[in-house]
């Protein structure tokens, strides 16, 4: 993974990560494929503000994090990774701050631009695996095309409302994000209360350690569905549209 020197842990690493070390299958073994993993989260909003944390805590080595715009006192009823006193610096940098405290022995980069066609690459860079904590279709397509063509695995997350969803899409092992969606159901401002996001970013975190350490089952061919007013999930499967204009021509 990336072009560094494969890194063992330290004595601290082991004590800080000596709960989960114990869990079956993941071992120390586990905890260095964690560090030695870059990720890169799209967006430092709601979705992210209990993805990022949690990745940062499981020491995920390196986080790269983009975000263009700046805190608001609007988003504050769920974005819980900003605060007060943040209102008005660029999310990914006041999430970082947050994330040092978090976690202050891993790499996090920030990116404060908007990602389109013309800065994703250089954005993404090395990372080993895409998660979208974005909140539109539009830059979804964008992380979702460009996540195919360089093979690397994309975790899709969304909410609306009480709503959330959930998905692990990585081409040709399962469908793309394009397969499923091709129009936004919703744009523009959409009602959401904090716990959704908190919900579906935590499972978004889940995904990336699950896929680093080799624990457990990715969300693969199944999209997620929970609803939080009935506290229901399901999982509907999900296939490959054999027309898909982003994967169809990769086998
Ligand atoms: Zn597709």
């Amino acid at each position: 993974m990336g072009k560094k020197q494969w890194q063992g842990l330290t004595d601290d690493e082991k004590k800080r990560y000596s709960r989960q070390i114990i869990l079956d299958n993941f071992g120390q073994s586990g905890q260095e494929k964690l560090k030695n993993a870059v990720v890169f989260v799209a967006g430092a909003g709601g979705l992210a503000s209990s993805a990022l944390p949690y990745l940062a805590a499981s020491g995920i080595g390196t986080i790269r994090v983009c975000d263009y715009d700046a805190v608001e006192l609007s988003n504050l009823n769920r974005q819980v990774v900003h605060s007060d006193r943040n209102i008005g610096i660029n999310k990914a940098r006041s999430a970082k701050k947050r994330l040092r405290q978090v976690n202050p022995t891993i790499i996090i980069k920030t990116f404060e631009c908007k990602i389109d066609e013309t800065t994703v690459r250089r954005i993404v860079g090395n990372s080993n695996i895409i998660v979208d904590c974005t909140d539109n279709l539009s830059t979804r397509l964008v992380l979702n095309a460009y996540a195919v063509q360089k093979k690397i695995p994309f975790v899709f997350g969304s909410v609306w409302g009480l709503k959330g969803y959930l998905s692990f899409f990585h081409v040709p092992e399962t469908p793309c994000l394009e397969c499923v969606f091709q129009k936004a159901p919703h744009e523009g401002e959409f009602p959401v209360l904090g716990t959704t996001p908190g919900v579906i970013g935590t499972f978004e975190a889940l995904e990336v350690i699950k896929y680093f350490t080799g624990i457990g089952m990715n969300c693969k061919n199944k999209m997620l569905i929970f609803d939080g007013a009935l506290l229901l999930w399901k999982t509907v499967h999900i296939a490959r549209n054999p027309e898909c204009p982003i994967c169809s021509k990769l086998r």
